[in-house]
Parts: C-alpha cells; sequence; structure tokens
C-alpha cells in the first residue's frame, strides 16, 4: 500500500429515512481543522434515497464538496448495501481518513468497511487530533471502564477509520450561502445482496427518547427511589418540553430502558440544560454530560459529586424540590 496515494478526510454523513442524523456535521466541524492542518479537502459521504438536500447541508455545515450514493436500495439502513458502496467508493478515491458517527448503524457498518479495506478502525472516540511527529490521526477513547483515555494511531494502513461519539462536538454555523461540488456516483446493490429485510420501524420509542438531540433533559437517578416516582420527573419534563434521562443504577433497577441512560455505557448528550436529580455524579455519569452547557443538579447530600460539576445547585429532598419547580415552571 502506497499512503501517499491517499488524501483528504471524509465524514460519513448517517441520514434516516432522507434525515441526517446530527453527528455526520458535529463530524464536519470538528475535521475541519484538522483538514486545515493537514492543507487536504474534507469531503462529506452520503449514502440513501433522495440525499442531495442533505449533501447541501453537508457543504453548509462546512465540508469542501460532497459524494452521494442514491438509490432505492439505501432508502434504509442495511449493513451489505452500506458497506459496499462505502467500499466501493473508498477503493475508489482513496480517501486518507474516514470518520463515521458512532451510532448503532455507524458502529455497524464502520467494522465491517475497515474490514474489507483490511484496515484499522478506532471505535467509539471522544476526540481527535493529528499527531504533529507523524502527521497520523490520534483518535482518542476511553478505555478500561473510563479509567484511562487511550490514544490510537494507525500508521501502516489507509483509509486511517474511527467511529466518533454523537453529541461530542458541536455543530458549526450554517452558511446557507456556501457552495460545493456534489458528485454522484451510481454503486447498485442487487436485492439478493442485502441478506437483511427491514420488516417493521416502530417509530414512538426512537421519538421519546431523542436524548442525544435533545435541548433539555430531566435525568433520575437512585435517589428517586421507585419506577413510579419517576412520574415528578416526567411532569416536571413535559412543562419544559425535556426529555427523561436517567443514570446506571435506574437501569439496573428496571426502573427504566437502557435507552434512556446517560454516561459512558450510556449516550453522551449535550443539551442547553441539564437536570441531574437524585444522581450522586459518578465519573461514569459525568462522562456523558460534559457536552451540556448548564448542569442542575437536585441532591440531599450537600457533599455529592455532581455538585462539583453543576452550574446551579439545590440541596433537598427531590419530593419537595421537583414538584415545586413543576409549579413554578407551569405558572409561568
Ligand atoms: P447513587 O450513586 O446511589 O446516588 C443516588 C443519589 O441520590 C445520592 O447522591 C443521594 O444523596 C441522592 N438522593 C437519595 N435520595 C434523595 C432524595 N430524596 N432527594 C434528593 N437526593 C436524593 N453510571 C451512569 O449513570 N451511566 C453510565 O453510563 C455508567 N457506566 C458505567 C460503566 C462502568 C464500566 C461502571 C463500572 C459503572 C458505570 N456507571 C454508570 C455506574 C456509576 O459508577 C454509578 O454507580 C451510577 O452512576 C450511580 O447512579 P446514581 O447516581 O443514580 O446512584
Amino acid at each position: 500500500m502506497n499512503l501517499a496515494d491517499y488524501k483528504n478526510i471524509w465524514v460519513f454523513i448517517e441520514t434516516e429515512c432522507g434525515k441526517p442524523k446530527n453527528v455526520g456535521f458535529e463530524l464536519i466541524n470538528a475535521a475541519k481543522p484538522l483538514a486545515q492542518e493537514k492543507g487536504c479537502e474534507l469531503i462529506a459521504v452520503v449514502i440513501g434515497k433522495d440525499i442531495e438536500g442533505v449533501a447541501k447541508d453537508a457543504i453548509c455545515y462546512g465540508a469542501d464538496s460532497a459524494i452521494i450514493v442514491d438509490g432505492p436500495e439505501y432508502e434504509y439502513y442495511t449493513t451489505d448495501a452500506f458497506a459496499k458502496a462505502l467500499v466501493a467508493l473508498v477503493e475508489k478515491y482513496k480517501p486518507e481518513t474516514l470518520m463515521i458517527g458512532a451510532t448503532n448503524n455507524g458502529r455497524d457498518l464502520g467494522p465491517r468497511v475497515s474490514c474489507r479495506l483490511k484496515t484499522g478502525l478506532t471505535a467509539d472516540c471522544t476526540a481527535i487530533a493529528i499527531d504533529e511527529e507523524t502527521g497520523n490521526v490520534a483518535w482518542t477513547r476511553p478505555t478500561f471502564g473510563g479509567n484511562l483515555m487511550a490514544t490510537i494511531m494507525c500508521p501502516e494502513n489507509r483509509p486511517q477509520m474511527g467511529t466518533v461519539r454523537p453529541a461530542v462536538f458541536k455543530k458549526g454555523a450554517y452558511d446557507e450561502a456556501k457552495t460545493g461540488e456534489i458528485v454522484k456516483e451510481e454503486i447498485t446493490v442487487a436485492a439478493d445482496e442485502i441478506r437483511t429485510t427491514l420488516i417493521e420501524r416502530v417509530k414512538e420509542v426512537a421519538e421519546s427518547i431523542n436524548l442525544e438531540e435533545a435541548e433539555i433533559i430531566v435525568s433520575g437517578g437512585r435517589g428517586v427511589g421507585s419506577q413510579e416516582n419517576f412520574q415528578l420527573l416526567q411532569d416536571l419534563a413535559d412543562v419544559l418540553g425535556a426529555t427523561v434521562g436517567c443514570s446506571r443504577a435506574v437501569v439496573d433497577a428496571g426502573w427504566m430502558p437502557h435507552a434512556h441512560q446517560v454516561g459512558q455505557s450510556g449516550k453522551t448528550v449535550a443539551p442547553k440544560l441539564y437536570f441531574a436529580i437524585g444522581i450522586s455524579g459518578a465519573i461514569q455519569h459525568v462522562a456523558g454530560i460534559s457536552g451540556a452547557d448548564t448542569i442542575v443538579a437536585i441532591n440531599k447530600d450537600p457533599d455529592a459529586p455532581i455538585f462539583d460539576v453543576a452550574d446551579y445547585g439545590i440541596v433537598g429532598n427531590l419530593n419537595e424540590v421537583v414538584p415545586a419547580l413543576t409549579e413554578a415552571f407551569k405558572a409561568q
């Protein structure tokens, strides 16, 4: 492999039913300084059905240009079709770096593509940079239960690949006037090459637990005391138009499904406002909320570690404080 043949940074923009996931645009913003440092192009790659508008959005968010593969076989994500298309694009254009959001689909697609291309992939990254000495991408991710951060490089193969957690980076500004080339590639996948079939989409769950995109999150911990008592948090969330999240202790107790869990082994979130209610503030929980603009903690223990990271703290019994807050917001 001649490494010098590989140029430019690619960001895969995931879509669902033609709508882009935020993480793709977050990665454009994160990769921009890297592309500037390397003096290379930043290219968005969109695979889907009717996704030309998404490619345009990616350019407005900062990509120099975009490559799209548009076809009916890409309407819904399937490992076979998407991996085939992405591998074909990489083999044709030879990008130096390929970044994918660490969503459920991205976590499936990334390893499949890297394996076919016989290159390395660093999964679930929380930071990316260019290594000054070698010029390789330095991918950073938590390891050993979040106790250490590992920085991993792929010096001998190309492209250098990584999946990056959603909501770790913020989207850049949207510049409606920005233009860039959109290259359309035809890659067809025969129906018998796709070994999975979508039987049904269940919408309701995804909408109510869209934590990664939520602007306000009302999160509860073991201190809430029971599944039934989460209604207090739901009432507050309803008044604020917020989404309910929780700590792992709550999931382990069976009070909430894992999809609501915030933290190292749950979701990384970046809301404008995060309420941590009856949550002690363990390092694994806090790891998931560092992107929040404002954190409000409610805890009866004044020494709870959550107060170390909170912007506002209320020391008190959540059974009294939360209904009082709900009433106060209702009155506004
Ligand atoms: P607790 O630590 O039990 O805290 C409960 C808090 O509620 C206490 O501070 C208490 O003072 C307060 N409280 C009790 N009653 C009231 C009341 N009436 N009013 C007000 N306050 C009250 N945890 C996560 O959350 N997310 C993760 O993704 C995650 N990943 C993990 C990964 C690994 C590898 C490991 C080892 C652990 C992980 N954990 C994770 C678990 C983490 O270490 C903690 O155990 C967990 O976050 C504790 O949850 P909690 O704060 O709800 O419960």
